[in-house]
C-alpha cells in the first residue's frame, strides 16, 4: 500500500529545524560541561544528560531524513501522524508504540 511521503520542501525545513536544535543543545552541553558532574552540580548534570539524550534523538532523526525513512515509526514501520511530527520533529515512534513503551 502506498504511503504518503512528506514533500521535499517540508522535509528540508524539518532538517533545518533539527540541525538548529542540535547546534543549540550541543552549545548548552559544552557550556555545562565543566559543572555537569553529579558531585559538582547535580542540576547541571541532569540538564546536560537530558540535552545529550535529545541530541541522540535529533541525530537519529537527521539520519532517518538522509536515509529516506523519516516520518516512519522505527518500531512498527507505520507512518507517524504529521501533527505529531510537527510538535515533536525528532520522534522515532508513532503514538501507539510510544504508549506501549511508556506502559512497559
Ligand atoms: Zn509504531
Amino acid at each position: 500500500m502506498p504511503t504518503p511521503t512528506r514533500d521535499p520542501v517540508a522535509l528540508a525545513g524539518v532538517q533545518r529545524e533539527l540541525e538548529q536544535q542540535l547546534e543549540e543543545r550541543l552549545a548548552v552541553i559544552q557550556e555545562l560541561a565543566p559543572f555537569a558532574l553529579p558531585s559538582v552540580d547535580p542540576v547541571a548534570y541532569q540538564t546536560a544528560a537530558s540535552h545529550r539524550l535529545a541530541v541522540e534523538q535529533i541525530t537519529a532523526a537527521l539520519n532517518r531524513i538522509s536515509q529516506g525513512t523519516y516520518g516512519r515509526c522505527t518500531r512498527c514501520g507505520e507512518p507517524i501522524a504529521p501533527a505529531r511530527l510537527e510538535v515533536l520533529p525528532h520522534v522515532a515512534t508513532c503514538i501507539e508504540c510510544q504508549s506501549h513503551a511508556e506502559a512497559a
